[in-house]
């Protein structure tokens, strides 16, 4: 239904305002580019739309100030690491003491204590520790669950993302073999020897697939928000709880994303049963820091190892983990943000975003859907997927690239992956109409 011709057409005449519009990005991209590797200091800022990426001056709340002096809506919210606004004073004070007091020192500090109870009242579980990363607590939880279970393999969902797992970097094949994510760098350790990979929404491939015996633990988003968002079928949860049970199989929730769902992410939201959660990137307001709980079963079964002499090179933790800044971080941004009254604030926003381009699809006559997860809502160009195959099989990456330069020409930022939008309760309903104001015009001009 999209004129191709007509998209490279916008898309020529777009880039040349992006230039226009953004001398200051340009000469620092340049720069960037002499000691950089790809020119940015970590590779997927080569993902946002336009031909040098902007760089940023100053973001508070929901808005972000580029070196140009141009102020941004900021739906990306560092992808998901600002999720409770950017600048959150709570935090930036906290932090900024914690750092005049000393950042780390390789010993637990007053905030600790709160931090494990506040994690415990909002998940469910009753036992914590943290690492530096969404990425690291994955593994360090994977790592557990083959220890406890003697098992080999971990399972995951077909085109999950839980960071640079290895592990996790798999996708299945037309044929259905476990086979490299596309774009996964190096020769990875065989996936086909590690991983087991089961479509979203199937309990009958699960089934078949635990009952093998080899599944450690099965570690999965409780909705997949990392190809679009791909809601569970009703039912699907109890399922996969009562299927890892009865195979035995360790439940790791990944809620890093799903915590826009509430204050204790999909888990408290809908009574789910997890043996594991991670949870990772917003809960310390910016300073790298994530989390992982278990349950009270789990975390008798690790005490032995956890007190071990050789626990300092047993494959979990690490040296900057835990430290007092990171508590201090988490500690500021839990009591002052992601809380039921904050999300009362941001849902509506997402809700609001999600009826004005579902508006604007349905006045235009496109066959595409806008889906919402709390406070997170993402369109696609097609009818709503049910797995995450179906999903990737309607990335457009033309399309996408094109709809995200015109917004953030027009002064909102999407993250660059997918079409994706987060919102926090310092983003207000001008903010979302601007958005779909923005979004209206760009379907306006591609469909003409
Ligand atoms: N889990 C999920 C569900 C994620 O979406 C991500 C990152 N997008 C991660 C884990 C990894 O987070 P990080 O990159 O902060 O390690």
């Amino acid at each position: 239904m999209i004129d191709r011709a007509r998209l490279t057409d916008l898309r020529r005449d777009e880039e040349a305002r992006f230039v226009d519009l953004h001398p200051r990005s340009a000469a620092l991209a340049e720069a960037q580019r002499v000691h950089l590797l790809a020119g940015v200091p970590m590779p997927w800022m080569t993902r946002w739309p336009g031909s040098f990426p902007v760089s940023v001056a100053s973001a508070r709340g929901g808005r972000l100030v580029d070196v140009d002096g141009l102020e941004y809506v900021d739906l990306c919210l560092g992808d998901t690491g600002a999720m409770a606004g950017h600048a959150l004073p709570a935090a930036t004070g906290a932090v900024a003491d914690r750092m005049a007091a000393g950042a780390t020192a390789m010993l637990p500090s007053e905030d600790g204590a709160w931090v494990g109870a506040e994690l415990a009242r909002r998940f469910g579980l009753p036992s914590w520790q943290l690492a530096i990363s969404a990425t690291d607590a994955n593994r360090f939880v994977l790592r557990f669950a083959r220890h406890l279970t003697g098992r080999p393999r971990v399972a995951v969902m077909d085109w999950c993302y839980h960071g640079t797992v290895d592990e996790t970097l798999a996708v299945l094949s037309d044929d259905g073999r476990v086979v490299p994510r596309p774009g996964a760098l190096g020769p990875q350790a065989d996936v086909a020897t590690t991983t087991a990979v089961v479509p979203f929404n199937d309990l009958d491939a699960l089934d078949r697939r635990l009952a093998d015996g080899d599944v450690a633990a099965l570690l999965m988003e409780p909705a997949l928000t990392n190809i679009g968002i791909v809601l569970p079928a009703p039912g699907y949860s109890e399922g996969v709880r009562e299927l890892t049970r009865r195979h035995g199989v360790l439940l790791v929730i990944d809620e890093t994303h799903t915590m826009c769902a509430g204050p204790g992410g999909a888990t408290a939201a809908w009574g789910l049963e997890p043996d594991l959660l991670v949870v990772g990137k917003a809960i310390g307001g910016g300073i790298p820091c994530a989390a992982y709980g278990m349950t009270a079963e789990v975390a008798e079964r690790l005490s032995g190892p956890m007190l071990g002499h050789d626990i300092d090179v047993a494959g979990v933790g690490g040296t900057l983990t835990g430290s007092a800044l990171a508590l201090a971080a988490i500690r500021a941004t839990l009591s002052s943000a992601l809380r039921e009254e904050d999300f009362a604030v941001a849902v509506p926003l997402a809700e609001r975003f999600t009826a004005g381009v579902a508006g604007a699809i349905d006045a235009h006559g496109l066959p595409w859907h806008v889906q919402r997860l709390g406070c997170r809502a993402e369109y696609w160009f097609c009818p709503p997927p049910p797995d995450g195959a179906a999903a990737a099989a309607a990335v457009d990456e033309e399309l996408e690239g094109f709809l995200h330069l015109w917004c953030l020409i027009r002064g909102v930022l999407l993250t660059p992956f997918h079409n994706r939008a987060l919102f926090c309760p310092a983003h207000t309903g001008a903010d979302v109409d601007r958005h779909t104001e923005v979004f209206t015009e760009a379907l306006a001009a591609l469909t003409r």
